[in-house]
């Protein structure tokens, strides 16, 4: 109890709220800038049981950011070393790593079981499982994100009937989106954006009533401006009215294309597939990178690769189409997943009929 002293002596926490927090229950999936800011707060305030997920492995380029990593460990799995991190920091507490990435397949088995799940991600895909998965195991969610100098963090429940889900609030996820080692960040963006994350799930593992499933924190860390608004639920939302069966929810989010009638996009819309190098390994696909050069020569994918590899940067795409054979499979690349699939939209809508995008971290 020493160890908790000067949180104890809040009226808010007390003997009862700490005994609260040793018996919750949390999952951190991410170990990147959110997570690793946000986990060392939620261990020293002594919750009980912190799983962290991230089949990531920490690279130099990291550490501006997640500041718990030392230059001495560069590839090694963040979740190991967050896990012993914690686990020093709070010797009294369990924590767990798992070094798996999530997906539609273990999704239920990883986030069953827990009081609150937190969204340290930073790509859209493992949001929507996120989102399915707190759905299913009728957990709350509490997700982050950032994008340069903005910051978003939600507390979203929506497995109950007057709270909304992730995608009441993103009914179109956003193909365009970068993410940070894309589109740059300054590392006290994301420090502030994850401790704030394990701020609101401390006081909501507390159960203080200000902090409502349906907040929703917009933050410029530029201006320096916060805004808290409410997330009403979308009574139309595809996701978490029970409209669908499970299976198709785990389709719907696995694929992204989880679209109100009002929406946009059209139903007909054809989206790229999302395949893993070891299956394009011995096929005739030509692998297309489109990344820039000097993301090619920082971080060449094209030992990795077997099959026939050139590259086009994206803006050159429509400039070079005439070097594209029509009749082979084509598999574009970027460095998250995000260019490559809106190069593959783009061919696709030109008549290149098989189109897939490779997954970057099946290399
Ligand atoms: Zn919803």
């Amino acid at each position: 109890m020493n160890r908790y002293l000067r949180q104890i002596t809040l009226p808010e926490i007390g003997p009862e709220g700490q005994r609260r927090l040793a018996e919750a229950r949390i999952l951190m999936v991410g170990a990147g800038g959110l997570g690793a800011a946000a986990l060392p707060y939620l261990a020293g305030a002594g919750i009980g049981n912190i799983t962290i997920v991230d089949h990531d492995t920490v690279s130099i380029t990291n550490l501006h950011r997640q500041t718990i990593y030392t230059t001495a460990q560069e590839n090694e799995n963040k979740a190991a070393l967050a896990a012993a991190y914690l686990q020093n920091l709070n010797p009294d507490i369990s924590v767990r790593a798992v070094g798996e990435k999530l997906t539609p397949e273990n999704m239920e088995r990883l986030c069953a079981g827990y009081d609150l799940l937190l969204d340290g991600t930073d790509n859209f895909d493992t949001k929507s499982l996120l989102n399915a998965a707190s759905i299913k195991t009728q957990t709350p969610l509490l997700t982050a994100s950032v994008n340069r100098f903005d910051a978003q963090i939600g507390l979203f429940d929506g497995s109950k009937e007057e709270s909304p889900c992730y995608h009441c609030l993103f009914p179109d996820l956003p193909t365009d989106a970068r993410n940070c080692n894309e589109a740059g960040i300054l590392g006290t963006t994301a420090g502030i954006t994850g401790v704030l994350q394990a701020h609101i799930a401390l006081l909501y593992l507390l159960g203080i009533k200000e902090v409502k499933s349906g907040d929703f924190l917009s933050l410029n860390l530029k201006s320096m401006r916060i805004e808290k608004l409410r997330a009403p639920k979308n009574r139309d939302c595809a996701v978490c009215n029970n409209t669908c069966g499970e299976t198709q929810l785990i389709h719907k989010a696995k694929n992204e294309k989880i679209s109100t009638a009002s929406a946009g996009s059209p139903a007909n819309m054809r989206k790229p597939e999302l395949v893993a190098l070891k299956e394009l390994t011995g096929t005739t696909t030509l692998v297309i990178d489109v990344r820039q050069p000097e993301e090619l020569r920082a971080d060449p994918f094209e030992p990795h690769i077997e099959n026939e590899y050139m590259s086009i940067p994206l803006p050159e795409l429509p400039a070079r189409l005439s070097e594209l054979p029509m009749n082979r499979n084509l598999a574009l690349i970027c460095a998250g997943n995000i260019r490559s699939a809106q190069g593959a939209e783009y061919l696709m809508a030109r008549g290149f009929n098989t189109v897939c995008v490779l997954d970057r971290f099946s290399l």
